[in-house]
């Protein structure tokens, strides 16, 4: 199996059957498991082997099979699935750290992950916040006591790419964890693992679940990491994902490689329309050539991705009437939904950020995110650009 292309571990990767052969994974609905005897449950208790399980909070099989997927794909050990993708971001930091220790963090990061560091501050961890495209900062910020680095391989919603490589390699000189957030990269353009990264998280809610069904989140790392440093806080903590949730998202992963590289190229094709229009100050796709880390994103993704950004003339009044004109893209706040769908950050997303880091994030009052869908981009484009003509 760790011999196959992704595109057949996404299909057949992790697959257990029942004693029925059934072709599509069993969902076993089901919180616990019955022993055949006291001392088999006492020896299970003490040991849990591969085929084994106790609590769905501990593990399921239909989990099971999602979690063992997940890591075939990323190429790690083991992997944990979580509840969401915040579960995941919060516990891959929590579980490792304690008070007094240190963590760098890309200071652009999506809303809840910059609250899961406030969190951690209040628990006595020191964060140090840093422009993450700036490889001096994180020289300057990491010291023996940092513990992890963590970052979005690309931003949300500024589309950011960070050079995992070289910021694995400056926290691995002082013995730190490096935690990627991959969802923008997603695990069809992720090479997270072979540029350095020791954790990789998702929201499994976005591109791998794709239709806007479940929550999800799953986090790849080595065996001793999800089992002895990652299992113990959140099999007690609970944040358990659900069987059905489970197996929504393994029938994601089975059409995941197709939607995306689709829906990448859709992006980019609007991204090459909207550039230079006259009601647009900016369109941000690590796609085209001028967004300042194209060359690192082309290097560890080989795509620009499935997220527009764009910055509309006229400040929010501008990207309020271009949202409202919209008719095929729908507003909400998820991405990589076959669905295409648009945010406007400042008021939603990061609507809770003080002016002041929305400006240094550049989170500016007409930026708004597309996350490119399934529909045929040629009529995305005659809705964007029509939409455009009421800005
Ligand atoms: C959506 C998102 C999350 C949170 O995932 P949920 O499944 O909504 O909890 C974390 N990080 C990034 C980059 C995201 O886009």
């Amino acid at each position: 199996m760790t011999e196959w292309k992704t595109r057949t571990k996404l299909i057949h990767a992790g697959a257990r059957r029942s004693q029925y052969g059934e072709m599509s994974e069993a969902i076993f609905l089901t919180q616990g498991f019955v022993y055949d005897s006291a001392e088999q449950a006492e020896a299970r208790f003490i040991e849990t082997g591969p085929d084994e399980f106790i609590y769905a909070r501990y593990g399921n099989p239909t989990v099971r099979m999602f979690e063992e997927r997940m890591a075939a794909i990323e190429g790690t050990e083991d992997a944990f699935a979580t509840a969401s993708g915040m579960a995941a971001v919060n516990g891959a930091l929590t579980a490792m750290l304690k008070a007094g220790d240190h963590v760098v963090a890309a200071r652009a990061l999506f809303g809840s992950c910059l609250y899961v560091l406030e969190i951690l501050g209040r628990f006595g961890v020191e964060v140090t916040l840093v422009d993450g495209t700036d490889l001096d900062q994180w020289r300057a910020a990491v010291r023996a006591g940092t513990k992890a680095v963590f970052l979005e391989s690309v931003s949300n919603p500024t589309l950011e790419v960070i050079d995992v490589r070289s910021v694995a390699e400056i926290a691995h000189a002082v013995g730190a964890t490096v935690i990627v957030d991959n969802v923008f990269a997603t695990p069809t353009y992720s090479k997270a693992v072979a540029l350095g990264a020791d954790v990789v998280v998702y929201s499994a809610t976005k591109h791998i679940d794709g239709s806007g069904r479940c929550l999800g989140g799953i986090v790849c790392a080595s065996k001793h990491y999800i089992r002895k440093v990652l299992e113990p806080y959140l099999k007690h903590t609970g944040a358990a994902l659900s069987p059905f949730n489970a197996w929504v998202m393994l029938k994601g992963l089975e059409t995941l490689d197709l939607r995306v590289r689709q829906q990448a190229d859709s992006a980019l094709q609007i991204a090459r329309a909207l550039k230079g229009h006259e009601k647009l100050a900016r369109v941000v796709f690590p796609g085209l050539k001028d967004h300042a880390q194209h060359a690192i994103a082309m290097e560890q993704m080989g795509s620009g991705g499935t997220v527009v950004t764009l910055e509309v003339r006229d400040g929010q009044a501008g990207a309020f009437r271009f949202l409202n004109a919209l008719e095929i893209v729908l507003i909400s706040n998820n991405l990589g939904d076959a669905k295409s769908i648009i945010t406007h950050p400042a008021t939603t997303t990061h609507q809770r950020l003080p002016a002041e880091q929305k400006a240094l994030l550049g989170i500016t009052p007409g930026l708004v995110r597309l996350s490119v869908g399934l529909e045929d981009p040629e009529d995305l484009i005659g809705d964007l650009t029509r939409a455009l003509g009421a800005v």
